[in-house]
């Protein structure tokens, strides 16, 4: 096992993985960024190390200082959290390469399944469901056409090294897609130096479901069940929870099993998420995979008691996965509100500054993993996310109550958070019913008078 590692992060997910490590008994070194000198996190860390500017592009995404710090500082390996450099394959072969771990999959591992194309060719061998569409990049524009034919409009043209949403197109008619695959094409040129792009079906309505998983290096792979996450803003998640509401479990298993397939079959080790999309039916469609912990990964720990991140530890150090699929059952109901320090009622604008007043909820079943205190100071150059709050009971009808009276306990001022907007989510009747897709909460927003009289 390690004796020291290094958080290639910063706020709550390096919180996370400091907790994780010491409960592993393991020494953490943090690096931090000018801006996050007075990070509450960084108190908890056995050494801290400044790497530079507050803006990322100076700080978190140095690779070459991540390195220095990791070599003065004598760590054994460097877990990168997630968002900057946890998704770089290179970053992960920098590390591999100066003699650390990287807590996450190799390198070759996460190119697989990060390349849109070869992670659904690989989706198709392990039986995942995927979205019909073009098996490989398009290389004639007729192929586009004629796929789109053959599995009906409305289609979507994605690029293969697609990622935060660019290099995509919706077409609903032959004249939409010719122009969409060559704006497509530029746009994923430009961004990823990589234009491949290929065609599949667009699903709309539609409720977002991914599986967890965790991966050995010795050919092993489990699944954490699902996490339903259909409350979004502009593709951004605001709830998530655990299992989805109405699905059949055995359908949910089989999929899941398919998506512990697909890791199996990827050589995975670590964390992962297999995204899909749900239509109304129940039928699943893959998205793509995430090759790092998730914000969201707290409701699975909570239905299933594993601590993914000190699993994703001692993988990382070579050691196989300490539960087996057959051990792993679900407990309960776990919901997780994010809380950000937005404006939900000007355009959930970010609100950097002060934090005064900070009274935390409790109780049975609560979990708050915020890195947030009063009398810290936000700064502005990062994400908004300054907490998550997650509860668990024994069905989903008690976590919705338990969610309700931790937000009202809740307390933070003067700058403006997502905690009212999770408030009256908790009491909308489409999350109460879960008769929902990934649009429901814009729709709401935009017909709600007293937000929008307010903004
Ligand atoms: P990125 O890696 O750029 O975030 P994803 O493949 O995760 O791209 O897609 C981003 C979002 O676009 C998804 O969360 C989903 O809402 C939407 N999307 C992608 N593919 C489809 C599809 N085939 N049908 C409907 N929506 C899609």
């Amino acid at each position: 096992m390690f004796s020291r590692i290094l958080v290639a992060n910063r706020g709550e997910i390096a919180l996370r993985i400091i907790r994780a490590a010491k409960t592993l008994g393991i020494e953490v070194v943090c690096v931090y960024s000018k801006a996050d000198a007075d990070g509450p996190w960084l108190k908890h860390a056995d050494q801290a190390v400044c790497i530079g500017e507050g803006p990322s592009a100076e700080s978190y995404l140095r690779s070459d200082r991540i390195i220095s710090a990791a070599e003065v500082t004598g760590s054994d390996a460097i877990h990168p959290g997630y968002g900057f450099l946890a998704e770089n394959a290179n970053f992960a072969e920098i590390c591999r390469d100066s003699g650390f771990a990287f807590i996450g999959p190799s390198p070759e591992a996460m190119a697989l399944l990060g390349d849109k194309v070869s992670c659904k060719n690989l989706a198709r061998q392990a039986g995942t469901p995927i979205f019909p569409g073009t098996e490989d990049a398009i290389e004639e524009m007729d192929e586009a056409v004629e796929m789109a034919q053959l599995i009906g409009y409305p289609v979507i043209v994605k690029a293969a090294a697609g990622g935060g949403g660019r290099g995509m197109r919706i077409a609903r008619n032959e004249e939409q897609l010719r122009a969409g695959v060559v704006s497509a094409q530029q746009e994923a040129a430009a961004a990823f130096g990589d234009g491949r792009v290929y065609v599949e079906k667009f699903l709309e309505n539609a409720r977002h479901f991914e599986i967890q998983c965790i991966g050995d290096s010795h050919g092993n792979a489990v699944h954490l069940f699902e996490r339903d996450c259909t409350t979004q803003r502009r593709h951004q998640k605001l709830i998530e929870e655990a299992p989805a509401p109405g699905v059949d479990p055995e359908r949910r298993n089989e999929v899941a099993h398919s998506a512990a397939e697909l890791i199996r079959q990827a050589k995975y080790s670590g964390a992962a998420t297999v995204e899909f999309l749900m239509d109304r039916d129940h039928n699943f469609f893959m998205l793509e995979v995430n090759t790092r912990v998730q914000v969201e990964h707290p409701v699975s720990e909570l239905i299933t008691g594993v601590d993914i991140v000190a699993e994703q530890i001692k993988v990382a150090s070579g050691a196989p996965l300490s539960i087996t699929q057959e051990q792993l059952a679900v407990n309960g109901h776990a919901i997780e509100c994010r809380i950000n320090a937005e404006d939900p009622d000007r355009g959930f604008m970010p609100q950097a500054g002060l934090i005064e007043t900070w009274r935390p909820p409790g109780g049975l079943g609560v979990r708050l993993d915020s890195h947030a205190t009063s009398g810290y100071r936000i700064p502005p150059n990062y994400d908004s996310m300054i907490g998550k709050l997650i509860v668990h009971g024994p069905d989903r009808e008690t976590a919705i109550a338990r969610m309700k009276v931790a937000l009202d306990e809740f307390e933070v001022g003067p700058i403006r958070t997502t905690i009212p907007l999770h408030r009256r989510l908790m009491d909308h009747p489409d999350f109460v019913s879960a008769n929902f897709d990934i649009h429901y909460v814009e729709r709401w927003l935009d017909s709600d008078s007293v937000t929008a009289a307010e903004a």
